[in-house]
């Protein structure tokens, strides 16, 4: 399968979850309205939106990247990003080695 492919089935994964966090979204608004419940309620699921949020954000950056033709590009040593890693993080935007956050085996 060539990487134009992969990109293909990660356009379908990227449309499924920004689907899916909108459904959310609207579930949790429609929530909010009919049974507002107490203040830990109201927390948790303000963190739920704000965490859907985030996350149809990033994936509407990455379908306009793929739009573009500069989706799964490292944004910063703009390598390849391996498939894999988009398989697990479709929004991801830098490799492995670049990823900031991500956790560092040092020394082995
Ligand atoms: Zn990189």
């Amino acid at each position: 399968m060539s990487r134009q492919d992969e990109l293909g089935m990660l356009r379908i994964i990227l449309e499924e979850q920004y689907e899916r966090h909108s459904t959310q979204l609207a579930l949790l608004a429609r929530q909010a309205r009919q049974a507002p419940g107490d203040e830990g309620d109201l927390a948790a699921a303000s963190a739920l939106t704000a965490a859907s949020r985030r996350a149809l954000g990033d994936i509407a950056r990455a379908l306009h990247y793929l739009e573009q033709g500069r989706y799964g590009t490292c944004e910063r040593c703009h390598c390849d990003i391996p498939i894999e890693q988009l398989a697990i993080r479709p929004a991801a935007q830098f490799c492995t080695t670049c990823q900031p956050e991500a956790p560092h085996l040092s020394g082995s």
